[in-house]
């Protein structure tokens, strides 16, 4: 349930109140408040009609509230000078894998000299088999965060496990949760224990609710700055690694104010559909793109079929920001 404020009313002391009547409740903008706990009870709308601090009670269609478009407009996440969500296209680039210091200081100047603004790069890899590089840990993610400093580029990497919250934390600004682990609440949860924004990659048979959902657990548990990654969804089609979903750009925009970065990459699974279905994501209006970039793509430890070099990387820049700069010269809302 969301509530409207009455003009001038104390949000913090309103919040206050609603605890000790146990509600808790979330500022959703300088007027409105979500309540994300304590609905549970058969609580009818009257009874926050009758405060004198509630203008008005709208009732939330979603199971998702916070995440929810009924919620907030839009979030606009600011970091290290760039927005995610603002009026930028937020590209992120880097490998599959941190592999050496000179892999990554090469990629963050590749990313740095054609206006990316985020550089990733896994320490700790999710592999199908446990006989695969497993990623360089700490020490991949010193690489990582000093190749970046350089530029002073947003850094991303992926916690697998809540046992590495904290230290990737500590090395990057981002952090990114993966398809495989979207679903798993216990490591959701313990994602409230820092601020960095999340990277959420929606899992591989997972509705745009259940991604939702997902989100729902980092927000609830007090961390607003999350960002949803369209990553492919498992189809019978085998030509491809994933079936990109592009649908889920307009239809995450049309349910949540949260912004939205596509992976073209992990979408096809093929370095000849990067650009194209890259081109596609930022005319149907993601917020961003994610793509994996080596500066040797055939030697990459992981993930080489769908990783570009930097011929094509330079190439998919000058096009996105041409595509970018188009779609804001037409109204994106027909
Ligand atoms: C990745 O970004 O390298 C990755 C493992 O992604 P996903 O979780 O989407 O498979
Ligand atoms: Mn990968």
């Amino acid at each position: 349930m969301i509530l409207e404020l009455k003009p001038h009313v104390d949000a913090f002391a309103f919040i206050a109140r609603l605890e000790r009547m146990g509600f808790q409740a979330v500022r959703q903008s300088e007027s409105t408040l979500s309540i994300v706990r304590g609905m549970d009870k058969k609580v009818l709308p009257e009874l926050f009609t009758s405060l004198p601090e509630v203008a008005a009670v709208l009732p939330l269609k979603e199971k998702f509230k916070l995440a929810s478009k009924a919620a907030k407009q839009k979030t606009v996440i600011q970091i290290k000078g760039k927005t995610i969500g603002g009026e930028e296209l937020f590209v992120i680039a880097g490998p599959c894998s941190i592999e050496s210091k000179e892999q990554m200081e090469l990629c963050a100047r590749m990313a740095f000299e054609n206006g990316a603004q985020s550089l990733r790069g896994g320490a700790f890899k999710p592999r199908t088999s446990p006989y695969e590089f497993q990623g360089m840990g700490e020490e991949g993610l010193k690489i990582l965060h000093d190749a970046a400093a350089h530029y002073n580029l947003v850094t991303i990497s992926e916690v697998m496990d809540a046992s590495q919250i904290d230290l990737v934390a500590k090395y990057t600004d981002i952090l990114q949760i993966g398809a495989r682990n979207m679903h798993n609440f216990t490591l959701l949860k313990e994602l409230e224990r820092v601020k960095n924004p999340i990277l959420l990659k929606r899992g591989f048979a997972a509705t745009y609710q259940d991604l939702l959902l997902a989100a729902e657990y980092i927000i609830s548990g007090g961390n607003p700055n999350v960002i949803l990654c369209e990553r492919g969804i498992r189809t019978f089609e085998t030509h491809t690694r994933n079936t990109l979903d592009l649908n889920a750009v307009p239809a995450l925009k049309e349910l949540t104010h949260l912004p939205i970065v596509v992976d073209p990459s992990h979408g096809t699974g093929r370095r000849s559909m990067v650009l194209p279905m890259a081109r596609a994501a930022v005319a149907a209006g993601a917020d961003g793109i994610m793509v994996e970039m080596h500066p040797d793509p055939d030697k990459a430890h992981t993930d080489g079929a769908q990783t570009i070099g930097p011929v094509l990387f330079e190439k998919m820049m000058k096009e996105l920001n041409l595509i970018y700069k188009c779609l804001s010269s037409i109204d994106p809302s027909n």
